[in-house]
């Protein structure tokens, strides 16, 4: 992702909704505080975290990991890049390539991470109330998601040892192709949104709807 897909080119500025929409709350704030220049036609747009100047969602993602106190463990390096790459590559939108690494990260906005940023907050899982609401849960665990996959041909029960969601994915995709990343990357993505319209909008959880166009 670049970043001038961020920006709406008419008025040079941010678009507030994408950014906010594509990054976790506290990382959008970060973002929409880094002031535009004028419009000025020699102004040359650089990221500087970046060798070529180019944005990356990864080199953000790690300055902005860097500034809220998330730890990343440096041993972890060479297994994330991979994971990276791995993902990068898949013919998605970009919004899910970002979502994506954000859920293999455990960085997405569930009540889990949200409790443990605002405490008294509910941590359940909105849609079977049985657990606590953590990204591997979504995903996995959960058991109304299971039908999603059982529906997709995806066995999710593969590395199901793994608790750490990273762990999870790797061991479970480490020989897959294409085909299947895509099916479990755009997998979790539609269940995310039809989690968000559980807590959003109050809808009742469906897997048709979880399928269904817009
Ligand atoms: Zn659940």
């Amino acid at each position: 992702m670049r970043v001038s897909e961020l920006m709406r080119p008419e008025t040079n500025g941010w678009n507030d909704e994408l950014v906010r929409a594509t990054f976790l709350a506290f990382e959008a704030n970060s973002i929409l505080n880094i002031r535009m220049g004028e419009n000025n036609p020699r102004d040359v747009w650089c990221w500087d975290l970046t060798r070529d100047g180019n944005y990356s969602v990864k080199s953000a993602y790690g300055a902005l990991s860097k500034g809220s106190g998330c730890q990343e463990e440096q041993s972890d390096y060479s297994r994330e890049e991979w994971l990276w790459k791995r993902l990068w590559k898949v013919p998605v939108l970009p919004r899910i390539k970002v979502f994506f690494w954000q859920l293999c990260n455990d960085a997405i906005a569930t009540r889990n991470n949200i409790a443990r940023r605002i405490p008294g907050t509910m941590d359940g899982c909105p849609i079977c109330g049985y657990d606590v609401e953590s990204g591997i849960h979504i995903v996995r665990e959960c058991s109304w998601v299971r039908s999603v996959w059982s529906g997709l041909g995806v066995d999710v029960l593969s590395g199901v040892g793994f608790d750490r969601i990273r762990d999870w994915i790797e061991a479970l995709m480490r020989d897959k192709g294409m085909a299947e990343w895509v099916e479990l990357m755009t997998g979790c993505w539609a269940i995310w949104e039809m989690r968000n319209k559980v807590v959003f909008d109050g809808v009742r959880w469906s897997v048709e709807d979880v399928f269904a166009p817009g």
